[in-house]
């Protein structure tokens, strides 16, 4: 004991020593504390591809969208989920710094080719540098009940996702190049997680402190939309959803329940139709292709319902500076961001409207808000 303490203690009462050392112990625990808190959860959301349909317009990617979400210590990055890969999916993820094998999962809509083409050539990539990493979730919905007797099947997608590759004799020639491949091509690096998609949201995916949902809705029979919700805030994948009711008359032109998923998420991302296509205008367009997708204006219309902060148009028909929107013609010429903005106008929305173009990005919580 030094002489100093030893004079404390003579000098001070024992039970006022412990109340000091006490007490110190708790400030030196806050401090500490403060210095290792943990940083802000954050999510980004960003547009890999915009593109409607299977045309090839202009370098556009196929559709998706990716979100990430960490905190600000890591970029708002600690998982990557991909919603749907259309073409060009691995390029725009590289444009980000992003390899397949950083995804965490995979969710699709549907099986339209333009939004799941670009993942065989994702999950190729993958099983050539990476066949040694973790399976990659694929999440989607259980194969759709057969209609004009055909059935969309995400289960064969996924079995059958390296195919071509195989039957080319690719696969088995670069696993005896690399033996510590996986020898069945890349469908052996997914794990399958097929759900029964339902009216109202239901978990169909989750880690740590992000959830994702999911509903049945319109366009194809096997179609599905997703809500992913974080502590740093909430986001709707619409997809290429439309309303039940397959035409008018009709109260919208969206789907019902993707506006029930998306009631209070603060971003809304969705496939868009311009009204300039509409039947009868000169484009060309079938009812039938053009009554099954969201029409702008009852995008803005759903989103002020909901109370989103921000509307992401995306899967633009027609891409923006298109004078064709595949075999259809574009009526009156090109559009710009200003046609899809005073497309949404009379809505009333009065949050922000994005014109999605590739790799458009908003970070939740928003700043100022
Ligand atoms: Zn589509």
């Amino acid at each position: 004991m030094t002489p100093l303490i030893a004079f404390i203690r003579a000098w001070l009462p024992a039970p006022t020593v412990r109340r000091l050392a006490a007490l110190a112990l708790m400030l030196i625990s806050v401090l500490g504390g403060l210095g290792t808190a943990q940083a802000a959860p954050c999510l980004i959301v960003t547009l890999t591809g915009t593109q409607s349909g299977p045309a090839a317009v202009n370098g556009l990617a196929g559709a998706g969208t990716l979100i990430r979400y960490g905190d600000e210590s890591n970029g708002c990055s600690a998982l990557k989920l991909q919603f749907d890969a259309g073409r060009g999916t691995t390029q725009r993820l590289s444009q980000l710094g992003i390899t397949p094998v950083q995804l965490d999962a995979v969710f699709l809509t549907h099986m339209h080719s333009d939004h799941t083409e670009g993942l065989v050539d994702l999950m190729l990539l993958r099983w050539m540098y990476w066949s040694k990493a973790d399976d990659i979730d694929l999440v989607c919905g259980v194969d759709a009940p057969p209609e004009r007797g055909h059935s969309l099947s995400c289960t064969q997608l996924a079995r059958h996702m390296g195919d071509t590759f195989i039957a080319s004799g690719e696969i088995a020639e670069r696993y005896a190049d690399d033996t510590s491949r996986r020898k069945g091509g890349p469908a052996d690096l997914i794990r399958l997680k097929t759900f029964a998609p339902a009216r109202t949201g239901e978990t169909v995916w989750s880690r740590g402190d992000v959830r994702v949902s999911a509903v049945r809705s319109t366009h194809t029979a096997d179609h599905v939309s997703y809500r992913i919700d974080t502590p740093a805030g909430s986001v709707v994948v619409g997809g290429d959803a439309g309303n039940d009711t397959l035409r008018p008359p009709r109260a919208s032109s969206t789907s019902a329940q993707v506006e029930k998923l998306a009631e209070g998420a603060q971003v809304i991302v969705h496939s868009t139709m311009h009204p300039v296509m509409a039947p009868g205008g000169g484009s060309g367009m079938p009812d039938a292709v053009y009554y099954r997708q969201s029409l702008a204006a009852d995008l803005g219309a759903m989103a002020k319902r909901t109370g989103a902060q921000v509307l992401m148009l995306t899967h633009l028909a027609p891409s923006l500076g298109s004078t064709r929107h595949g075999p259809f013609s574009v009526p009156g010429g090109p559009l710009t961001v200003g046609d899809y903005q005073r497309a949404v106008a009379p809505s009333g929305f009065a949050g922000e409207v994005i014109v999605g173009e590739d790799l458009v990005s908003v970070k939740l919580p928003r700043s100022g808000r």
